[in-house]
């Protein structure tokens, strides 16, 4: 079966090109009813805080890639990896190295003096295990001769030789593992069968495929996804704006749009743009990965954000949008369902925080009339539509949608005068603004009472 993982360093926030490194990771496994890992790589300890890692799996957790298993600590795994590394030295596919750091710096700067590949020379490979205690380093053996061969999904067959790479260290004078070493017994022990993961990460593969092949462990399928630019085609950075994944939710996305977005971002299938969570579990594939970088485009997350905010269920987006209510300190304890208030307003909203900032006179009175709708449609006009429509208002036995339409009919049709003439006046009236969904609706949501109180003060 197949088994995926994530496996992020906790040194900063999940940011969408990490994100979108583990939807690919998870829709793969899922794609294949298989398992998805995830792993936390804190091996760096100056690096790695608490902080980042409560903030990926936020992250994560905000966006519904859930895991079957871990989150696994790289941190408490030394003993494994110190059980590996003492089982390399005893088979002879690691060995200890007492070069001093001097004797390595010397060599290297040697080798870019004479333009050579830079690297271990392997001085210490072939000697005779040392009774002493001078510190030394834990190298890997690497082949002399032959090459990693790998078919990597997105980048296709790739070959390096096996004398472009040196005996990398596995674990430092200290005893701490290194992270190309700690990657490989993971990826082991977890019995990943692909490792999807940054094209940034690609150099580092063909070593790992000789520890595996050392340990005569199982090499696992590799997919290596291309970098996200900006839009001006530079790496995407904060400098393009938002990069974190929570940064996402505090501007008003939903987690489908970004999600469906990051897809796209890289991966296609015809030309379709939408695809459902079910969808893409169907449809996606490694194979289908774009080679090249992609660019960011703000716009279209935009256009989807829109689009499920419209078509996803009210009660669904009523239960996102309610963070943005309180994240805006709007009082909800009076006033419609939230989901009622969706229903009404996702037409017109681009996101989660400009509809919640645009349903506030649902829950609270204003506090000031948007001005230019106040002089236009208040100031200086007659009061009796708005007198009339308050009395019939007041009347109405039901209180439905309907109900309220026909009460601002009979009113224009009393005082014989356009629709408008008593629905621009009301609609300032009620939400204080001269924009609004439907009027009918609006007043509906606002309920009777409220409605009646503010055409009093609208009248004064
Ligand atoms: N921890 C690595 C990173 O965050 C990922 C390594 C891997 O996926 O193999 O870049």
């Amino acid at each position: 079966t197949v088994k995926t993982r994530f496996a992020p360093s906790p040194t900063g926030f999940l940011h969408v090109g990490g994100a979108r490194t583990a939807l690919y990771s998870w829709l793969y496994a899922k794609a294949n009813n298989g398992e998805f890992v995830l792993r936390i790589e804190d091996t760096d300890i100056e690096r790695s805080t608490q902080e980042a890692c409560d903030a990926i799996l936020l992250g994560m957790d905000w966006l519904g890639l859930n895991w079957d298993e871990g989150p696994h600590y790289q941190t408490k795994r030394f003993d494994r990896y110190n059980e590996v590394i003492a089982q390399m030295l005893e088979e002879g596919t690691a060995y200890k190295c007492y070069c001093s750091r001097a004797r390595v710096e010397k060599l290297r700067e040697e080798q870019a003096e004479k333009g050579e590949r830079q690297g271990y020379d392997g001085h210490c490979r072939d000697h005779a295990p040392r009774d002493t205690d001078e510190e030394y380093v834990i190298r890997f053996k690497t082949p002399l001769t032959g090459s990693v061969v790998f078919d990597d999904h997105v980048r296709g067959r790739i070959e390096i030789s096996n004398e472009e790479l040196d005996d990398f260290i596995i674990a430092r004078s200290d005893g701490t593992p290194t992270y190309n070493f700690c990657v490989v017994v993971d990826d082991w022990d977890m019995g990943i069968t692909c490792v999807v993961r940054g094209e940034d990460h690609i150099n580092n593969t063909p070593k790992q495929i000789n520890v595996l092949k050392a340990l005569n462990a199982p090499i696992p399928e590799y997919a290596h996804v291309a970098m996200i630019l900006g839009d001006d085609g530079a790496k995407l950075s904060k400098r393009h704006g938002a990069v974190s994944v929570m940064q996402y939710r505090d501007d008003g996305y939903l987690p489908e749009a970004l999600l469906n977005y990051l897809v796209r971002l890289g991966w296609s299938h015809g030309d379709q743009e939408v695809f459902s969570m079910d969808e893409m579990k169907e449809l996606f594939s490694l194979d289908a990965i774009n080679k090249a970088a992609s660019a960011f485009n703000t716009e279209k997350l935009i256009w989807l954000n829109q689009h499920y905010i419209k078509s996803l269920p009210a009660e669904y987006v009523a239960e996102h949008l309610m963070w943005h209510m309180m994240d805006q300190g709007i009082d909800m304890s009076n006033g419609p369902e939230l989901s009622q208030v969706v229903t009404a307003l996702s037409e017109r909203a681009k996101t989660l925080k400009e509809l919640a900032a645009s349903s506030r006179y649902f829950y609270e009175d204003y506090e000031t009339f948007d001005e230019a709708a106040a002089k236009k449609h208040l100031r200086g006009v007659a009061m009796e539509p708005l007198k009339l429509v308050q009395e019939k208002v007041a009347a109405l036995a039901e209180w439905t949608p309907e109900a309220i339409h026909q009460a601002i009919q009979d009113t224009a049709a009393e005082l014989e005068v356009g629709m408008g003439k008593v629905g621009m006046p009301l609609r300032v009236a009620v939400t204080g603004a001269g924009q609004s969904p439907s009027l009918d609706t609006t007043i509906y949501l606002i309920g009777k009472e409220r409605c009646i109180q503010r055409i009093e003060k609208a009248v004064e």
